[in-house]
């Protein structure tokens, strides 16, 4: 395995990775806050709304599934079950 020199740059690119890190870790504060909000409404939205309730996430990965009617659907993709 070559041995690699520091470069002048080393330094100041560690300080990037580090200011990308602190970038991530608040847009990842500021995602999950987003998420219980969201997780927040939609329990008190399921509570309101008398025969839909919430299943597990679907296939697509882009949502949770309703459950109304005996029915499993996903409002992203279209999928449709009867359970
Ligand atoms: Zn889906």
């Amino acid at each position: 395995m070559p041995y690699r020199g520091r470069s002048i740059g080393a330094g100041r690119h560690r300080l990037r990775v580090h200011q990308r890190i602190d970038t991530l870790e608040s847009e990842l504060e500021t995602t999950k806050e987003h998420v219980r909000r969201l997780e927040n409404t939609l329990q008190a939205v399921v509570r309101n709304a008398d025969d839909v309730s919430i299943g597990g996430p679907c296939s697509c990965g882009e949502s949770f599934l309703f459950v109304r009617d005996r029915e499993l659907y996903c409002p992203q993709c279209g999928y449709q079950r009867t359970i």
